[in-house]
């Protein structure tokens, strides 16, 4: 009996769908299974359906793997097949109650693997996950102890240090040769970042701490061992991975190794929206699967777009034509329209900004709510001008991929105590904490890390110490608070409110705007909250932080309209009705740093592609005639005069000018810029409460 829901579906997907399911039987049986098209042609929607079909097809949900780019994205599929595994089952039916236990992204399942592994690979329980910013903070410290940021005076910043090492750890590639291909300019000091590497993962493993590598890396390892692969693949009958163009090469290993023949694994991607080769993604991945399983794996492409209308479809198109290499082939539409995608000039960025909010309005007039409109960009600074100019219209709005709520140093000192509490062998933590007590400084806060990481409790140890010379009545309330979130007595979520009623004081010491942050804290218990123990709490934090407003646990803003802004990568996957591009002009799109290199370049134009495609109804690429450089220039920042993108097909699109656009200066009675920067600031700290 064919199911209502597969109605809807057109060939193609319906056989992506139904592929290898017998009615009522969702073996585990089924070879591997590629499904790769482009933009908009239900690839999630279909792989959505398909989880849905193997569960009311009898696959036991709690065995069934999905691997989407964020947290967010799984969340969201997995309420898709929740509701149509309703439609079918009834809503009490006893599969769903632990519906789709393993969605997440990869880095977060490898996470929660890792610790039920955690004894048979030499890793305890307890141990800490460093973000960025910690593992650059880490990777500092070993290159103190080396002594290499004093001999070497042009030594590469921790930053690059720590980009060098991930890209050769996720692209499973020699360290020279990942200097050669990237990093020509510090070539010469290979044999230096051999040494310090080294250190680097010594003093990882010697303080219980991971990087977000390692979670790849240690399952990788993980699954090299016969047993140990048979063990953890046996516990899923299926596993799906959407966005797969862009996995790295040890996702990929990892992927192979849980499913070695390919029985049970269907991957979904398009090549042409590849655009994370900086952090070390593939797209011979996708590419490679169909030879890598060959003979028995199938292949399914889609040709139908149902997202965009046909101008929109057609103009995307003609950027990606260009490109030097593709296999996914162009789609087709049936959503007439008579309107092109527009191609807008304006004077310089406030004109672009005063365009944006007077289009968003004159669509909301006609019904297009602000939520089904978004203002895309290449990178998170190029939306400040026109954050400027909505606060000043009240306009709200909320940017994703670049929210920074879990940056801002208060936050970082708070999750600190609890991780410090968490893993105290864990030392960018530990440093963090005793640098705010007073008259302890960084050697003799390393002489206490060093003492406590030797002990078998080291909190235990810590409480041993005797208080340093000038820390007053600090030290003891830092032991104190310490030795309360050791006991647990409190208990979780509440022990969260000791750590910050320890912390308060010292926030009072460091900032002026100690009450603006303290909100911020109050905030971030009400997250904490919805979290079930301190562990997860920290771990899904620091694995996929909250990208926006709306992702908070608890306090969304529900029923509220607001504009979107976003990063173009951070629009991965979505659509809205109305779509606006932020400064197409060459040195943007292409962005002058990604302009090294022919793959540099086409990189570049999928990014374009992948803006363009979000577009269901309408569609602006603006043009500045001037730009600020943010940070992205040789010379600093400065205004440029710049050309539309060298990629714009431009028979394909409709000119406007909109060179004399009303902007924030030229209104009577503004308030100052700077008056307005602080609004926005305050806005977008309100927006967390
Ligand atoms: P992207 O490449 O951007 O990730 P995608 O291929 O995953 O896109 P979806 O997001 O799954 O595409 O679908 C795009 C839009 O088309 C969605 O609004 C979806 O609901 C709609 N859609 C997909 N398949 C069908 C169908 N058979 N009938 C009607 N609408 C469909
Ligand atoms: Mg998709």
């Amino acid at each position: 009996m064919a199911a209502a829901y597969l109605d809807k579906l057109n060939e193609q997907q319906r056989s992506a769908v139904e592929f290898g399911i017998a009615d009522g039987a969702a073996g585990p049986a089924c070879g591997p299974l590629l499904i790769i098209a482009g933009a908009g042609s239900g690839k999630t929607n279909t792989l959505a359906h398909r989880v849905a079909h193997l569960i009311v097809n009898g696959a036991d949900p709690r065995r069934i793997l999905l691997m989407t780019f964020s947290r967010r994205a799984a969340s969201e599929m997995a309420n898709r097949v929740e509701r149509i595994c309703k439609r079918v089952l009834g809503d009490n039916s006893a599969v769903l109650t632990d519906a789709l236990a393993w969605a997440g992204t990869f880095h977060g399942i490898g996470a929660r693997l890792l610790r039920i592994y955690s004894e048979q690979i030499g890793l305890t329980a307890d141990f800490t996950i460093h973000d960025r910013e910690d593992s650059a903070d880490l990777m500092n410290l070993a290159r103190h102890e080396l002594g290499l940021s004093k001999t070497e005076s042009r030594f590469p910043t921790k930053a690059t240090c720590l980009s060098i090492y991930s890209r050769a750890v996720n692209s499973e590639t020699p360290l020279s040769e990942v200097l050669r291909n990237h990093y020509p300019w510090v070539a010469g000091w290979e044999e230096q970042l051999r040494r310090l590497f080294a250190a680097y993962v010594e003093a990882k493993q010697a303080q219980n701490v991971l990087d977000y590598d390692d979670l790849l890396l240690y399952w990788a390892q993980m699954v090299s061992d016969p047993d140990l692969a048979d063990d953890i693949g046996g516990r899923f009958d299926h596993v799906l991975v959407d966005e797969y163009q862009d996995t790295n090469r040890l996702q990929a290993s990892v992927l192979m190794a849980l499913k070695p023949g390919g029985r049970g694994l269907t991957v979904v991607g398009d090549d042409a929206q590849s655009i994370y080769s900086f952090r070390a993604a593939s797209v011979r991945n996708i590419l490679d699967f169909p030879a890598h399983f060959s003979p028995v794996a199938d292949v399914i492409t889609l040709d139908r777009n149902y997202r965009s209308t046909q101008p929109i479809l057609a103009a995307a198109n003609g950027v990606i034509d260009m490109a030097r290499e593709r296999y996914t082939k162009n789609l087709w539409t049936d959503r007439q329209s008579a309107e092109r995608p527009k191609l807008v000039t304006v004077r310089d960025e406030a004109g672009q900004a005063g365009y944006i909010v007077e289009q968003v309005l004159a669509n909301r007039e006609v019904g297009i709510a602000l939520k089904q409109q978004a203002v895309l960009f290449r990178t998170s600074s190029h939306s400040g001008p026109l954050e400027v100019e909505l606060t000043r219209r009240n306009i709200p709005f909320v940017k994703f991929g670049g929210l920074k709520f879990l940056d801002s140093a208060h936050v970082k000192d708070m999750l600190a105590v609890l991780r410090f509490a968490q893993n105290p062998r864990d030392r960018v933590a530990g440093f963090r904490l005793m640098q705010m007590l007073p008259g302890i400084g960084p050697q003799t806060a390393g002489r206490i890390l060093d003492a406590i990481a030797a002990d078998p409790e080291p909190l235990a140890a810590l409480a041993e110490i005797p208080a340093p010379p000038r820390s007053g009545d600090d030290w003891p309330r830092f032991v104190a608070v310490l030795e309360g979130l050791r006991t647990g007595g409190d208990g979780w979520p509440a022990e969260i409110a000791r750590a910050r009623l320890w912390y308060e004081p010292h926030l009072d010491r460091i900032h002026e705007d100690a009450e603006t942050r303290k909100a911020d804290l109050l905030q971030l218990e009400q997250i904490a909250a919805g979290y079930p123990s301190r562990e997860r709490f920290l771990t899904e934090l620091t694995l996929d932080p909250p990208q926006a407003t709306s992702d908070q646990a608890g306090v969304p803003l529900l029923d509220e309209d607001y504009l979107i802004l976003s990063t173009i990568h951070s629009a991965k996957g979505q659509e809205w009705r109305a779509v606006f591009m932020l400064n197409v002009v060459d040195g943007c799109m292409p962005s002058d740093l990604g302009t090294g290199s022919s793959a540099e370049i086409e990189e570049e134009r999928r990014l374009l592609y992948v803006g363009m495609t979000r577009a269901r109804d309408s569609l602006a690429l603006i043009t500045p005639q001037r730009f600020f450089t943010h940070g992205q220039n040789p010379q600093g920042d400065r205004h440029v005069y710049a050309a539309r993108s060298r990629f714009i097909p431009a028979t394909l699109l409709q000119f406007f000018e909109a060179a004399n656009w009303p902007v924030v200066s030229a209104v009577a009675g503004e308030r100052s810029a700077r008056q307005i920067r602080v609004d926005v600031a305050a806005r977008m700290r309100t927006m967390w409460t």
